[in-house]
């Protein structure tokens, strides 16, 4: 398909992976962001073998390694040490595993690969409207952009823009949210696992080791702690000292961790999503990321949707005649992926993040026996991996991306090349 003017609403993962892979297909790529400065929010996250065979596609999988932290097994447990979950990726396949990455590291990487970055990014541009007939787009001061070939809305899971193109099936917030933040890994002995500690789905303590990040060569972990969304005033009120004591109460062997939250203000506040959509274009608009499917983090699953989106939407414009038929073409692939997976954390959520005291105990009986079981493992560990698609299939993972997995981990340091790019 001829090169088109194409702008992307949102600096996300979703927007960055999108305006990179569409600038190298010689597309015309401006990039609308509302914050003046952009950069990641929120603490690191788990990329899993789907979301790291697409940055192996982008050129991209050596620096995530570089940084990252290889997480091979999601252990659970109560405070008086009964196990609720153990996954190992390796249950799977031998050679997998997960990558957890600090956000700025992700956010870096992207970034410096984009060349265009310094012209086409249009930062502290808070898009209100979207026109899908025109391609035009309208800023909160009332300024016009466009006409646009093609829109990308990727302004995530709040997405202003989304009503444009349909009425979302589903849309209401998680009554629970979560504090988050990167802390030093210290002397924390479990650098390839993701921890957890749960009292019933009252209360849920995770942390994941995310490497370290371009210009600070400090191995991390990121913290979370879940709470209701309408306790985070309360929560901060009753001060840190506290806090610190119910959480030394509850994980005493993480004590060393905790001890490098000394401001509430370290910590970041998450409120998250469940919003499905039956159409993700229409007209010259199309949806991407959170801002087309958002869900909550139980699964871990966002940000590998977000980078498959953009592959799969350029893909798509690569391969079709006309950009209707690339955005349906585009969809299609996208919804046969991504329902399970917004099914399920419907479904676990509540498992994890709520007061049902209930459910929590038939969690703590059923899951470790079910991931045990040969049917359920591989169930579980093909949705954990990305690599679930409907109900039976699969979604294959290409022979050179296992090698390049396989390689040795190079060791965590400094992006000297990155850190020249963004200078
Ligand atoms: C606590 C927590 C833990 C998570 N853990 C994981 C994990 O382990 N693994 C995983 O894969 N995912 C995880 N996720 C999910 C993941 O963070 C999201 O799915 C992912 O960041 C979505 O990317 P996005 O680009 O679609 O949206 P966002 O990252 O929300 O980006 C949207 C961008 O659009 C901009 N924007 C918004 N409105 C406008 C506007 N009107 N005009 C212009 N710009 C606008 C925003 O400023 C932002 O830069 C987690 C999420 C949370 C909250």
């Amino acid at each position: 398909m001829a090169p088109h003017r194409i702008a992307i609403v949102g600096y996300g993962s979703a927007g960055q992976a999108a305006a990179l892979l569409l600038g190298r297909d010689g597309h015309a790529v401006t990039v609308y962001e509302r914050v003046a400065r952009p950069g990641p929010v929120g603490a690191g996250f788990l990329l899993q073998p789907s979301g790291l065979q697409v940055l192996w596609k982008m050129g991209l999988l050596e620096p995530v390694l570089r940084h990252g932290a290889r997480v091979d097994r999601l252990f659970g447990d109560t405070p008086c040490g009964r196990a609720v979950m153990d996954m190992r990726y390796a249950g799977l396949e031998s050679r997998l595993y997960g990558v957890g990455l600090q956000r700025g590291a992700l956010f870096s990487i992207l970034e410096a690969a984009w060349p265009d970055r310094r012209r086409a990014l249009q930062a502290g541009h808070d898009i209100v409207s979207v026109d899908p007939e025109r391609g035009v787009l309208r800023d909160a001061l009332g300024g016009e952009h466009g006409p646009y070939d093609l829109v990308v809305v990727a302004d995530g899971a709040a997405s202003r823009l989304r009503d444009a193109v349909a009425a979302p099936r589903i849309d209401r917030p998680y009554p629970w949210g979560a504090l988050w933040c990167l802390l030093p890994a210290g002397e924390w002995p479990w650098l390839a696992e993701l921890r957890q500690r749960y009292v019933a789905a009252r209360r849920m303590i995770g942390l994941l080791p995310v490497g370290s990040c371009p210009g600070d060569a400090t191995r991390r972990l990121s913290f979370f702690w879940s709470l209701r969304t309408d306790a985070f005033e309360a929560w901060e009120g009753q001060g840190l000292a506290a806090w610190q004591d119910e959480l030394q109460r509850l994980w005493p062997e993480a004590a060393g961790v905790f001890a490098g939250i000394t401001d509430a203000g370290q910590l970041a506040r998450a409120r998250y999503r469940d919003t499905t959509v039956r159409h993700w274009h229409r007209g010259r608009v199309v949806l991407l990321g959170d801002a087309a499917h958002s869900m909550s983090p139980q699964l871990g699953q966002g940000v590998n949707m977000a980078l498959m989106d953009a592959h799969a939407l350029a893909r798509s414009l690569q391969g079709e005649a006309s950009l209707p038929e690339a955005l349906a073409a585009y969809q299609r692939e996208r919804r046969a992926h991504v329902w399970i997976y917004q099914l399920w954390s419907r479904w676990l959520t509540p498992l994890f993040q709520s007061e049902q005291d209930v459910a929590a105990k038939l969690r703590d009986a059923a899951l470790l026996p079910l991931g045990r079981m040969p049917g359920g493992r591989g169930q579980m560990l093909r949705v954990l991996t990305g690599t679930r698609r409907g109900l039976f299939g699969t979604l294959g993972l290409e022979d050179g991306f296992i090698d390049a997995l396989e390689q040795p981990m190079p060791a965590a340091g400094c992006i000297a090349a990155t850190e020249q790019a963004r200078a």
